[in-house]
């Protein structure tokens, strides 16, 4: 359920919706916004009686929100919820913003390399995994914190925000002194301890749609880091298994309006792990910009055929490079702009 107030509402009046919410065995949450205040309840997944508050002062009307995810809904929240990872590196706003680099961190040679290429190419962020969710215990697993520590490096030689992944909570906590963004990874989705602890952070967070989860599972997981109060939440379309192992996943392109529709968080797509095929990365990339993914996470390598994980699907530099020419006109002819990272030409004073 959720209260709008009036515009005029006094701040004794929004109180006293609070107190009767809280005496109704719920949980009330006020949410000011530009025009008008209004107050959520939370601490129920089934339907409340809104009449108590309904004739009270200063409300102006009372909302029941229909689906089961309710911090996370569009009518918990009518705007779209733009997330800030790093100064000017934003999600959900008007402009499309590319997060790029390497499946994993492999050495600070490669690291680097990478960030200046995709940089140079007009991502705003660096991916790269220190810690890695591995079918195969022998397979790479990551170079753990040594890895984060590369990534700072990058961040600091090219400005770009880091996204890297936490596999639990320790690493979580890890993650949050190094990156600007953790991801959370498809087979971590449904850990619902590591969504509780990084809803504890101030860390934006990045959450990957499980290997076989629906768009309610993954709107359900999402209110899991929201209900802990950490707002700043990224969804992103990966692929679910599928039947056919003709692409690695099957890449859902319908979830981005989707998703827009149910929700006011911003979603992008990985249509590296979706697809897993380099050569068809680039139309699902532009597909999914068509589509009206507010960004892209792409995996991009020096050498993707030496790559340590998933060199099958990332992408050279200059493919990436090219790419992204074709990607920013698409976005012009849907009404959107390439967000650029900042202190190149066409971007931001940096
Ligand atoms: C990754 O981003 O490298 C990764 C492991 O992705 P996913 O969790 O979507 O499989
Ligand atoms: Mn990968």
């Amino acid at each position: 359920m959720l209260v709008v107030m009036q515009s005029g509402a006094t701040p004794e009046q929004i109180e006293a919706v609070c107190d009767a919410i809280r005496a109704m065995g719920f949980q009330p949450v006020a949410m000011p916004g530009a025009q008008r205040t209004a107050v959520g309840l939370i601490g129920n997944d089934r339907p409340v009686d809104g009449s108590p508050v309904a004739g009270m002062p200063g409300v102006a009307e009372v909302i029941r929100v229909s689906q089961p995810f309710k911090q996370v809904s569009r009518e918990w929240r009518a705007e779209n919820t733009v997330v800030e990872i790093a100064p000017g590196v934003a999600f959900g706003g008007r402009n499309v913003a590319v997060i790029a680099g390497p499946c994993s961190v492999e050495s600070e040679a490669q690291i680097i390399a990478s960030a200046h290429a995709v940089r140079d190419a007009g991502a705003v962020a660096l991916r790269g995994g220190a810690f890695k969710p591995r079918s195969s215990p022998y397979s790479f697993q990551g170079m753990g914190k040594r890895g984060l520590e590369l990534l700072a490096k990058a961040r600091d030689e090219t400005g770009l925000a880091i996204v890297t992944e936490a596999m639990d909570e320790e690493g979580a906590n890890l993650v949050a002194e190094y990156a600007d963004c953790i991801q959370i990874g498809a087979r971590n989705m449904q850990n619902f301890s590591l969504l509780k602890a990084v809803g504890r952070m101030d860390k934006p967070v990045l959450l990957k749609r499980g290997m076989a989860a629906t768009i309610q599972e993954l709107l359900l997981a999402a209110e899991y880091v929201l209900a802990e109060g950490n707002t700043r939440v990224i969804l992103c379309e990966r692929g679910v298994r599928g039947f056919d192992p003709a692409t690695r996943n099957i890449f859902d392109l319908s979830a981005i309006p989707l998703v827009h529709k149910l929700s006011h968080l911003p979603i992008i797509a990985d249509p590296s792990h979706g697809v897993g095929l380099r050569e068809h990365v680039p139309s699902m990339a532009r597909a999914s910009i068509a589509a009206g993914a507010d960004g892209l996470i792409l995996e991009v390598h020096p050498n993707p055929d030496r790559a340590l994980s998933d060199g099958a699907q990332t992408l050279h530099t200059e493919q990436f490079a090219r790419l992204m020419h074709e990607l920013s006109t698409i976005a012009t002819a849907i009404g959107r702009e390439m967000a650029h990272p900042a202190g190149t030409v066409a971007g931001r004073a940096g």
